[in-house]
This record gives structure tokens, sequence and C-alpha cells, in this order.
């Protein structure tokens, strides 16, 4: 929860600068948002969130940019676009967790580990397979993790049920996608 004791600070023209950034990359602007809630009341993780999406605008209007870079919230949320849906003044909250997210990797922070670890191990197997490959997610996020037997229990019967497959399954222009990785590797440090 925002804490109401805080000290707000003007905003200088970093913070604007920032701001203005975030907003463009979202194609929003945090200005429109009247805090009714619809957002926070629609978000199906904002229970795990330190800050729910209402309070990530909030944060953003009143200049604490840096606090909503450091907070979980931006690494917990699915990008389920719900909020998105819901608002009523149209502003696009699940991009602008997007953007947010972005501003945090630029600055080194990787947020939750346990999340980066996900998004890393994802990103590999749609690299190496054209497409995910959850059984090699689960490997791969657990091994990082450090915890080499988490959801072991689930993992036999969703394969009986044929909800993974053991194996990845390969897409044909798998060379395409490493083209697309190759380009956002190279737009990254172009920056
Ligand atoms: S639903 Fe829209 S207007 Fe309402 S609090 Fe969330 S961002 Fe603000
Ligand atoms: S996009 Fe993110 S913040 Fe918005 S409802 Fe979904 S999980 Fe919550």
């Amino acid at each position: 929860m925002i804490n109401d004791a805080v000290k707000l600070k003007p905003a200088d023209k970093a913070d604007k600068d920032l701001l203005a950034k975030l907003e463009q990359e979202a194609g929003t602007q945090v200005s429109l948002c009247y805090q009714c809630g619809k957002c926070s009341a629609g978000c199906p993780v904002a229970f795990a969130m330190d800050y729910p999406p209402r309070e990530i605008i909030r944060l953003l209007q009143l200049n604490m940019t840096e606090t909503a870079l450091n907070s979980n919230s931006i690494w917990v949320c699915a990008t389920c676009e719900t909020c998105s849906e819901r608002c009523p003044r149209g502003v696009e909250i699940a991009t602008l967790m997007d953007s947010l997210r972005r501003e945090a990797l630029r600055r080194g922070k990787k947020g939750d580990n346990k999340v980066a670890a996900f998004n890393d191990a994802f990103l590999r197997t749609v690299k190496m397979f054209g497409r995910t490959y959850e059984a090699g997610i689960l490997l791969q996020h657990n091994a990082v993790t450090m915890q080499p037997f988490k959801d072991a229990g689930l993992g036999l019967p969703m394969v009986q049920r044929g909800k993974i497959n053991i194996l990845p399954v390969r897409i044909k222009g798998r060379d395409q996608m490493k083209k697309i990785f190759a380009r956002v590797q190279e737009q990254r440090e172009e920056k």
C-alpha cells in the first residue's frame, strides 16, 4: 500500500522525461486515471502485489516512479489485460506495466528472481523450438531457483492427460525466430 507519510518531491525534468517515455511506450496517459479501482478489483494477481494496479498508476501520478520500478507488482503482473479492458478511462495499464518492466530491466533491476528465471526459461524455449515447451521451462526454472522437486507431483498427471508434452514440439520457421531474437538483442545494444 502507498504510505501516506511518504514525502513527495516536486517533479524535476528527469522525472517528467521518464514518465513521458513510459507513457509514450505504453501509448497511454496516467493523468486520465481517476482512481476508481476497477483495475485492482479485476486483477487476478493483485493479492500477490505490493501495489495493486490502481496504486501503481497513483505512484506514477505522484512522481514516485522509482517506487513503481522497485515494486514486485511489475513482475507479478501476468499481462492478462483485464485491467486495461475494464478501465472506464481507457488507461492502458497492462502495457504500462510492460513499459515499467522494460525500464526496470534497462536499469539492471530483475525484481523477483523466480519471475526473472521463469521469463528467461520461457524465452529460451521459444528461441530454441519456436514455441513454448512447458516441461523444459519447469525443469530449467526449478534448476535455476534451486527447488528441483517443485510441482513434480503435478507433472505426471498432466502428461497422462495430454496437457503437456515430454518432448518439445518444434515449428518449421525456427531460423526466423532466431533472427527475431538477434534483432531484439541488436536493438537493446544500440540503446
Ligand atoms: S480502472 Fe482506470 S480509472 Fe480506474 S483506477 Fe484503474 S486505471 Fe484508474
Ligand atoms: S494485466 Fe497485470 S495488472 Fe492488469 S489485471 Fe492482468 S495481471 Fe493485473
